[in-house]
């Protein structure tokens, strides 16, 4: 599926250098995509209904959040398209409340999966960008002949 990966028989991958499923070294993260095929697998169960609405609230929520802080800020359509796919999610989140189903739990479980995603994915893009730094400096390094010009 990916260079410097392996596959095992229900379709996780992990690192080939590591055996990781989350890895700061070789900077990669399945951690979504192998929850997915333990899923497909069988081996957890699927997510509910409310658990699946609970978890787009999550996601349009933590992407709204995420996108204020970006620069530049994301166009207005964007910002217009997640705001939509926020309300429709909490939409299906009241009629499940309105029959009775508990989806605060839900809630609160959806908003703390994105976080520790959250977390994980700003570690790795922490060692990919130590790396790329420690990159950058190898090839600058300047030609001891040339240094004197540059102080
Ligand atoms: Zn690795």
């Amino acid at each position: 599926m990916f260079p410097d990966t392996i596959t095992d028989e229900i379709g996780r991958c992990f690192c080939k250098d590591h055996l990781r499923e989350t890895c700061h070294e070789c900077c990669m993260s399945f951690d979504i995509l192998n929850r997915e095929a333990e899923e497909d697998a069988g081996l957890v169960k699927r997510k509910t209904e409310v658990e699946r609405a609970a978890e787009d609230y999550a996601i349009a929520l933590h992407a709204l959040q995420g996108m204020e802080r970006m620069y530049p800020r994301p166009s207005p359509e964007v910002f217009a398209e997640n705001r939509q796919f926020l309300r429709e999610a909490e939409e299906k989140l009241r009629l499940f409340s309105k029959v009775g189903t508990h989806v605060e739990a839900a809630k609160r479980a959806a908003i703390q999966e994105q976080r520790s995603q959250d977390m994980q994915q700003r570690a790795i893009l922490q060692a990919w960008k130590k790396s790329i730094r420690e990159k950058i400096l190898w090839s600058t390094v300047v030609p001891k002949h040339r240094k004197s010009t540059i102080k």
